[in-house]
């Protein structure tokens, strides 16, 4: 039996404006028991930070951000760092999205980075990792998808495990409609527990939370996190939705 306090994500990625998603959280508060097993974020788009985290005081509900610059502060124009999350109330920091690694240049070494920074500031990390279709059919999911983990994890300590959340989310998953079926989702979660074991220790390992990412509904939500490696949920679509996302929440808790 795992003590692992279960945790669902909502990313809401480039959805939503200021008052769409004021709406979204108000509603999904509403809708939250008071209390539960599950620990709960959503991160919304960097400019709705603010009015989210004014909506979600009192609340079970974290805010998390999707992305962090590095650097805390500089001539880095463009960019939001630890300082600016830390100050709006972010708890929690979506890092490595595969959408990040594919359409804008992030890589391990860059994640790594983030990583680090983000543990430096008290800001929890949600660490995505996950292979593209033409890995998993060439047979080399595991590999890639452990060696994503160890790039992400090269500069953290055992003891800042309990503080960083991993998401394995495979590519071909994501908004897809196409969901890992439990077992094999299991099976990477293992996969990565093991390894991480192997690299920061087993209770360091043992403690850690790996969610799992890529459409997850409230159908199959349940069946999902009923795997012994499986911590919980990064959800995208159908977090946008706050009914939907209570729903997933409630398989949670
Ligand atoms: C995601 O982008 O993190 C995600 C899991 O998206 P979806 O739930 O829409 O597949």
């Amino acid at each position: 039996m795992t003590t692992r306090v279960p945790i669902v994500v909502g990313n809401w990625k480039l959805h939503k404006t200021v008052s769409e998603s004021v709406a979204t959280t108000d509603a999904l508060v509403d809708l939250l028991p008071k209390r539960g097993r599950a620990e709960i974020a959503v991160a919304p788009v960097f400019t709705a930070l603010m009015g989210v985290a004014a909506q979600l005081k009192g609340s079970r509900v974290a805010l998390g951000a999707q992305d962090l610059h590095w650097e805390a502060k500089g001539a880095f124009t463009g960019e939001v760092g630890p300082l600016q999350l830390v100050d709006v109330g972010c708890a929690f920091v979506i890092i490595g999205h595969s959408e990040r690694r594919e359409y804008f240049a992030e890589t391990d070494e860059r994640v790594a980075r983030k990583v680090r920074s983000a543990l430096d500031h008290g800001l929890k990390p949600i660490v995505c990792v996950g292979e593209s279709l033409q890995t998993r059919e060439a047979g080399d999911a595991e590999p890639h998808v452990v060696a994503q983990v160890d790039a992400a994890l090269q500069s953290v300590q055992p003891a800042d495990l309990a503080s960083l959340v991993i998401a394995y989310e495979p590519i071909w998953a994501i908004g897809t409609g196409r969901t890992a079926s439990p077992t094999d989702a299991e099976q990477m979660h293992a996969a990565v527990r093991a390894q991480v074991q192997r690299s920061h220790g087993v209770p360091a390992g043992e403690g850690l939370r790996i969610l799992y990412g890529g459409s997850v509904k409230p159908e199959n939500a349940g069946e999902l996190m009923l795997q012994p490696n499986i911590d919980g949920a990064l959800v995208g679509g159908a977090s946008l939705d706050a009914a939907s996302f209570a729903a997933i929440v409630a398989a949670a808790d």
